[in-house]
């Protein structure tokens, strides 16, 4: 598999050589070259089977060629030992969780085949290499769970003291072994600064071999765009017509991965980006004007993001031409107050308990159909968090208990193991010049 710059100014890479880079040197973040297409027929014999099936089917076509023989097949058994499944709310309306992963986002989809890929890869290199990872919540906890015990590879996570929930804190500094956490006294903007800093010296750099595994990386992005292949195959299994594909939308790269998956025929009618009160991309939809701005916090705060860094891939993937964005594409924000009601109404209508990201989706569906088009297909509304990760804002706002999955539970009662740091480069660069 080859891969080009979005801005055009770096050498065509390998896939291996793009998931250890991760940005170009250029600035610009990687793209497919050229991608294999499915036909539908062969999408359509793998809805009844393990999703591992499919993935690996379809990963062969795409980076097959990189990896060794039954080295994909590795990586793959080592990365899901879990899957999505379909929730049917009504005849029209499913949902597609991607939470039933160790951390409980879809985010294990993408970090897990990032770090399994990585550790084959290293699996006969004598010296280790070191992932900086700047993190205010779900990232970190994905990645900490993917890399913990791959050989080769040490994780050093900074995260903003007092700025994380327990929950989260707890899942990436409870594990030990290979993953060190740091709990900065700053801000995440502090930690994202000292991770740039540490890349920039040289001295640092060579000594630790320093890698990243932050959303841009296409190793994550296209491990998530099987699901889209494997959602809307089934759906469209049940009603005969491409679904709409609706995402919980942040730093854009899930829907960036549907997107690519769409290109190699996953079916899709349209995409609905689902945006929470940081509203740079359902502006640009509705004016044209692409104005990106410092975020705000939400309900959803894995989605505040104010200048969602995918957005550079999208434009490149459509030729940077507004009509054909939208014609892909609808977006709409919507406010914390419009996602507890939506709780509540999804509650109340389906029996159904999603979590406020996924209400923000269910939320722009609802409203896709009174504005745009009643008649429209069945939506497959993508669900990237499980409630109980957001148990508090659920429970007071449906009055109900939502019990916490057994890996939170188990992750609660272990013990935190994080250094604190002042936010200070040398103390930084010392701490990372005794551990490598
Ligand atoms: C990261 C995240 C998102 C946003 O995904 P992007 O790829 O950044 O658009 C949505 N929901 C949850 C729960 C997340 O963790």
């Amino acid at each position: 598999m080859k891969l080009y710059s979005t801005r055009r100014n770096s050498p065509v890479v390998s896939f291996r050589e793009a998931l250890f880079t991760g940005q170009a040197p250029d600035g610009g973040l990687y793209i497919p070259c050229e991608l294999p297409t499915m036909t539908p027929e062969s999408l359509a014999a793998f809805t009844d089977k393990p999703y591992k099936e499919m993935a690996h089917y379809i990963l062969q076509q795409i980076v097959g060629d990189e990896f060794g023989s039954g080295g994909l097949q590795t990586v793959i058994d080592r990365a899901y030992s879990f899957a999505p499944a379909i929730s049917t709310l009504s005849e029209n309306l499913a949902v597609l969780e991607l939470f039933h992963g160790p951390t409980l986002s879809f985010k294990d989809f993408g970090a897990q085949f990032m770090a399994k890929a990585m550790g084959y890869f290293l699996q006969n290199e004598d010296r280790e290499i070191t992932i900086l990872v700047a993190t205010s919540g779900d990232t970190g906890s994905a990645v900490a769970h993917a890399y913990h015990k791959v050989q080769g590879i040490r994780i050093v996570l900074l995260y903003p003291s007092g700025k994380v929930s327990l929950t989260q804190e707890m899942q990436f500094t409870s594990l030990g072994d290979n993953i060190t956490a740091l709990e900065v006294d700053g801000t995440f903007d502090d930690c994202q600064a000292l991770v740039k800093a540490a890349f920039r010296d040289r001295e640092l750099r060579q000594r630790a071999r320093l890698s990243s595994a932050n959303s841009i990386n296409i190793g994550r992005l296209i491990p998530q765009s099987l699901y889209y292949f494997w959602g809307a195959a089934k759906l469209k299994a049940m009603h005969g017509v491409d679904p709409l594909i609706c995402v919980p939308s942040g730093n854009f790269g899930n829907i960036c991965a549907g997107m690519l998956a769409n290109r190699m025929g996953a079916p899709a009618a349209r995409f609905i980006a689902a945006v929470n009160a940081n509203a740079a991309i359902s502006e640009y939809v509705q004016t044209g004007e692409y104005k990106p701005r410092p975020s705000v916090r939400t309900l959803s705060n894995a989605m505040d993001v104010g200048r969602p860094s995918n957005w550079e891939r999208i434009v490149d993937m459509f030729d940077n031409d507004y009509d054909k964005i939208v014609e892909r594409m609808w977006s709409t924000s919507v406010s914390d107050k419009a996602t507890v009601a939506a709780m509540k109404r999804i509650y109340n209508q389906f029996s159904y308990v999603a979590d406020p990201h996924t209400c923000v989706g269910l939320e722009a569906v609802r409203r896709y159909r009174q504005n745009q088009a009643p008649q429209q297909p069945p939506a497959l509304t993508l669900s990237t968090a499980h409630p109980g990760k957001f148990h508090e804002i659920v429970e007071k706002t449906l009055g109900i208990t939502v019990e916490l999955p057994q890996a939170l539970q188990e992750c609660l009662k272990r013990k935190k193991q994080a250094q604190s740091m002042a936010n200070d480069f040398d103390q930084f660069k010392e701490l990372l010049w005794e551990l490598t």
